[in-house]
């Protein structure tokens, strides 16, 4: 494998203006790790990548590379592009077995993390490294938000988590699991107990509905429910996922590898449309999930979906839309149905304080530093910017820490 990946390093031009860094929400050294990486210094690279990124080992199974470092590589204009991400996690897991971070300081503030997530694990680490007292809650019994309860276990092990685990405690990081922040324990108490600070890194946790009827049938399921913990579901021999995003792909794989005979992808639109990326189709392909396409659900029923067939339609502005075709109405039978058409955050925290403002979808809203409306308490994650990506959950956190940081300057 190293051999393999030496040779994959070699072929990077090593840019100076390198378009994979550019094109890396994180900002990522490319170029500089690979030259470490080409030298034999793998522990300098690890460093290098924890320092700029400390999901870097995550980022690098779980990104969309295609649209960024990969999709990026000039290689990739004529030929092949570099796969730096293979470098990067062998780089990162290396690093991560053997880390031992230290605090650069001791400081007597206490921060009150709100949700494990990317956003909130990058967040305690750094803020712990500066030597914070840092207080991690999270609803879940495990940390890792999506990563633990979402990401399906062949994509990314939980292994790694366990890793962060071990890591944030050894920082001294306080893990408070199975602690749903609102409804007990409110803002306002944890700003009574003396937290300087509180961070809203929450993620969206409530998934969207189709608005149709049936969706409460005991065959119909969502697919951000279904993903924490697939064993327990019995879903029957065939499956219809609702959706074509990244989740819903996700989904209909860990139906399929969970036993189910037949898994199709029921969508409104073509191919061409989905909103998942190109690397999770072909892997949704190679596990045989089926496509039922220009498909629109009308209801879900105990023996399927109702659906209307949909058509592409150029308007006279050149925009393409997609239409329903009458007459056209059908039932695909199936078991049982998963709905995956994405999610939103749950309103747990706001609805039992005062004075941090949402907008209509019920995202917290922030100013680009990641300060909410009230003063102290900060967020950032899919929690204000929608369903998005653990790069810019990462990239985001780093910005927050510093708001923290410049907050706790005060007074
Ligand atoms: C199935 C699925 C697959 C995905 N695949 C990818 C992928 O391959 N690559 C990629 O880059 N992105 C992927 N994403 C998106 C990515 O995982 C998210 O953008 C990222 O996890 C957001 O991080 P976060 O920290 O904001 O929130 P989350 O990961 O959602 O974490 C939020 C945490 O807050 C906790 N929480 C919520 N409310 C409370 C409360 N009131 N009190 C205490 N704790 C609370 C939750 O339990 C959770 O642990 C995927 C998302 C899903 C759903």
């Amino acid at each position: 494998m190293m051999k393999e990946l030496l040779l994959e390093a070699d072929r990077c031009l090593l840019c100076k203006n390198a378009r994979c860094k550019a094109n890396c929400p994180i900002n990522t050294e490319i170029p500089e790790v690979v030259k470490l990486f080409k030298e034999g210094k793998l522990d300098e690279a690890g460093a290098m990548l924890f320092e700029n990124n400390p999901l870097s080992a995550v980022c690098a199974v779980v990104c969309p590379h295609e649209d960024q470092c990969k999709g990026n590589c000039i290689r990739g204009i004529k030929g092949e592009p570099v796969s730096f991400c293979e470098i990067e996690e062998l780089i990162s897991n290396e690093y991560l077995k053997k880390i031992k971070l230290e605090k650069t300081a001791e400081r007597n503030e206490r921060i009150a993390i709100i949700g494990a997530g990317p956003a909130g694990i990058t967040l305690s680490i750094i803020l712990a490294k500066k030597g914070f007292k840092v207080t991690l809650f999270d609803a879940h019994e495990k940390i890792g938000g999506v990563l633990r309860y979402g990401i399906p276990e062949y994509r990314l092990p939980n292994s790694v988590m366990d890793r962060y685990e071990e890591i944030l405690l050894a920082l001294g990081v306080k893990i408070r699991p199975n602690t749903l922040i609102g409804p007990v324990i409110t803002l306002d108490k944890l700003f009574f107990d003396g937290y300087k600070a509180v961070f809203i890194g929450t993620g969206v946790w409530n998934p969207k509905t189709l608005d149709i009827k049936g969706e409460s049938l005991g065959n119909v399921h969502y697919a951000i429910d279904y993903l924490k913990s697939p064993d327990v579901y019995n879903l029957g021999k065939k499956v219809a996922v609702i959706g074509a995003g990244n989740v819903a792909m996700d989904a209909a794989r860990v139906a399929k590898r969970s036993g189910a005979e037949e898994v199709y992808i029921l969508y409104r639109k073509g191919f061409e449309n989905m909103p998942c990326t190109k690397v999770e189709l072909q892997e949704a392909k190679d596990d045989d999930i089926k496509f039922e396409l220009f498909k629109a659900p009308i209801e879900l029923t105990e023996d399927g979906v109702k659906y209307i067939e949909t058509k592409n339609e150029v308007k006279e502005d050149g925009k393409v839309v997609t239409v329903t075709i009458d007459g056209t109405e059908g039932m695909f039978e199936c078991d049982s149905v998963i709905i995956a058409v994405s999610q939103s955050p749950r309103k747990n925290i706001v609805a039992n304080t005062t004075g941090i403002e949402t907008n209509k979808w019920g995202l917290v809203l922030t100013d680009d530093k990641g300060h909410t409306t009230r003063e102290g308490v900060f967020a950032s994650g899919d929690v204000v910017t929608g369903a998005n990506t653990v790069v810019h959950a990462a990239a985001y956190a780093k910005v927050v820490a510093e708001s923290i940081e410049e907050y706790c300057k005060k007074d």
